[in-house]
């Protein structure tokens, strides 16, 4: 008997209008384990790199994880997974809330999706019976209006719904999915993907249990998470202010990154601070399935220009640097504003603010000009452009349509030098750490197979000093400095890429779970242990993770990446203009030997592809042969 997972994966092709159920045995599930593994597993097998991305021969998975589900705080991450439009490689991006719970306990462990459907559908999921529902009514409404009508003709409250807005339906390459208003499977696209299958919707309603191998143990631990949660420092201030509160602090350190990656300093930092957040937009904490941390924010604001609604999830770090300090744009309701429209509209929004901020930068260095721009002015400052250019992007009209390609195929498009202002890794826009100031985050910005992403690796922040004692179990013993960036870096980036790559795997929270968070290593092998009854260790996860970052690196290698593509930006590579990481950089030649390190480690050739020793070593012979033209 299966402990943890129900031992089926859905599958449904959309131009056939049919579905099936896979049911691989324990041996595979204790391979993949979920997250990471699975998209790994099922990109390699089910699609050819060559395959256009918004083509039906692309293959959308949703993956939660053996653990998904279990009674605590964070076990509620699933996976979606794709070839990326954005990149052209390797998609995976996570989102946490109530949506992989409940697929499981409709009695799924993951989906998978192919071909197109030839009008719009959605998908139903009610305790294990599946329909391929008309969509055509839903076709157009925003994410609200969606779930609202979902929940009417599903005529289930309680239904989970993962959507896409107009963004996803117009096939923007940086689209997103949303879950419930709150949560967001941000990065690589995915909403241009579901959107290109004619896929409105999922809604999924689950009211079975799930099995745990050790019951009594498993409550036990659950008791000694909460209670760590509530006194573990970083679970206190996520709590009490959210990820607005790191906003002050990266200011501080000078690497917040401010007017199109320019500087590190953000002279308005203080009005999108947690303070400021907190007294005038907060309405209340939001959490999700079984969190105890409830790190969300919900924001109301009763304002002609800038109306805040609860029900829409309040700005989080990200989006405050997005639209905030990256625009320089101090005016919080303003960016407030701006994170409600992206959420509605399935914009992600790192790379809408990434994006306007690189369209602001050019207009003010006269490569765009109001002939581009309906005769707007679009200056860093100007909370009312952004809040256009959003609209305008979702649109696809005038400029709007250039940028909604993202920035890398946006400065192709203008030309005229462009390119020199548009800030991206493997196509994919930046999150908002400049890698000047945590290098070992840098170098995650360089690696990771979905492009800059800011969810590869730990903070080196986090590890200076005595925290570097949260590593010990992983064989860290020497604290981070985090503005350098040498042989010991390099170390630090491949094992803390392991252990944060552990909650990619498994579908958790990285703010409840290892290394930074109220999880420990040891506690946490228990956990999956007593959840799957597998007399499991640390190593066999870890190998876990690695097999899942050599899967999607032989995704990417298929599909044409070369070392070239693991790079920075060109503004890394100059000093630091000023603030306290005055002059820090990147050196091009140093980072190139430092990344040929990270292969030699890895067990991977000078041109990055795994040695047939290290795929043997991880049980990944099938990747031995060269793919077939179409799988
Ligand atoms: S810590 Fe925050 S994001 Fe993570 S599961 Fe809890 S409420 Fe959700």
């Amino acid at each position: 008997m299966a402990f943890g997972y129900n031992g089926k994966i859905l599958q449904v092709n959309l131009s056939s209008k049919t579905t099936s159920v896979l049911e691989p045995d324990e041996k595979w599930y204790r391979t993949y384990f979920g997250g990471s593994g699975f998209i790994g597993r099922f990109l390699l097998t089910e699609v050819s790199p060559q395959v256009d991305p918004l083509g039906p021969e692309n293959v959308l998975i949703f993956a939660c994880s053996v653990v998904t589900g279990a009674p605590f705080s964070g076990f509620n991450r699933y996976a979606v997974g794709a070839k990326s439009p954005l990149t052209g490689g390797f998609a995976r991006t996570e989102a946490a809330g109530y949506f992989g719970p409940e697929l499981k306990f409709a009695g799924y462990d993951a989906i998978i999706i192919t071909g197109t459907a030839d009008s719009p559908v959605y998908l139903w999921i009610n305790d294990g019976k599946v329909e391929i529902r008309d969509g055509s009514g839903l076709w157009g409404l925003d994410n609200w209006e969606t779930l609202e009508r979902l929940r009417e003709e599903t005529g289930e409250q309680k239904v989970r719904v993962v959507s896409i807005g107009p963004a996803g339906e117009r096939l923007i390459p940086f689209a997103c999915l949303q879950n419930d208003l709150e949560h967001f499977n941000g990065r690589t696209g995915m909403g241009a993907v579901m959107g290109s299958k004619n896929l409105k919707a999922i809604a999924v309603r689950g009211t079975g249990k799930m099995e745990m191998a050790d019951p009594e143990k498993v409550k036990e631990l659950s008791k000694w998470h909460r209670e760590r949660i509530k006194t573990h420092p970083p679970n206190v201030g996520l709590t009490k202010v959210g990820t607005p509160g790191l906003v002050q602090g990266v200011n501080a350190a000078g690497f917040l990154t401010t007017r199109n990656f320019k500087e590190g300093q953000f002279e308005g930092a203080e009005k999108l601070a947690a303070e400021n957040y907190h007294n005038t937009i907060f309405a209340s904490r939001g959490t999700c399935w079984h969190c105890t941390v409830a790190c969300k924010r919900q924001v109301v604001l009763d304002d002609p220009q800038y109306p805040l609604d609860k029900r829409f999830g309040g700005p989080e770090y990200e989006a405050l640097a997005a639209l905030g300090a990256l625009l320089a744009i101090d005016n919080l309701p303003a960016v407030a504003y701006g994170n409600q429209l992206c959420n509605l509209l399935g914009l992600d929004v790192i790379s809408t603010g990434a994006v306007i901020a690189f369209a602001m930068e050019c207009f003010e260095e006269g490569i765009l000009t109001e002939a581009d721009t309906e005769g707007k002015s679009i200056k860093f400052g100007d909370a009312q452009a952004m809040v256009w250019l959003i609209r305008r992007i979702a649109e696809r009209k005038g400029i709007g349509e250039v940028l909604s390609r993202g920035v890398k195929k946006a400065a192709e498009s203008i030309g005229r030098g462009a390119e020199r202002y548009a800030f991206h890794i493997k196509g994919q826009e930046l999150a908002f750490h400049d890698g000047r100031g945590k290098t070992g985050m840098g170098m995650g910005f360089a690696l990771s197979p979905t492009g800059a992403d800011h969810i590869e690796t730990p903070h080196d922040v986090a590890f200076q000093g005595e925290g570097i004692s949260k590593l010990y179990p992983m064989g860290l013993l020497d604290p981070v400095v985090p503005v350098k960036t040498d042989a010991a870096k390099v170390r630090f980036f491949y094992i803390g890429q392991k252990a944060w790559g552990i909650n990619n795997l498994l579908g958790l929270c990285n703010f409840c779970s290892v290394p930074i968070h109220a999880m420990t290593f040891p506690k946490l092998v228990d956990t999956i242990q007593a959840i799957t009854g597998w007399e499991t260790s640390l190593y066999e996860i870890v190998l876990g993770v690695e097999r899942a970052n050599v899967m999607a690196r032989v995704f990417n290698n298929r599909c044409g990446f070369t070392p070239d593509d693991d790079t920075l930006i060109r503004r890394w590579f100059e000093k630091m203009p000023s603030g306290p990481l005055k002059g820090a950089h990147f050196d091009p030649t140093e980072f190139r030997g430092w990344i040929q390190l990270y292969y030699d480690m890895s067990g991977w050739d000078t041109q990055g592809r795994p040695t047939p020793g290290k795929l043997v070593e991880l049980g990944l012979d099938w990747l031995l042969e060269e793919p077939s033209e179409a799988v």
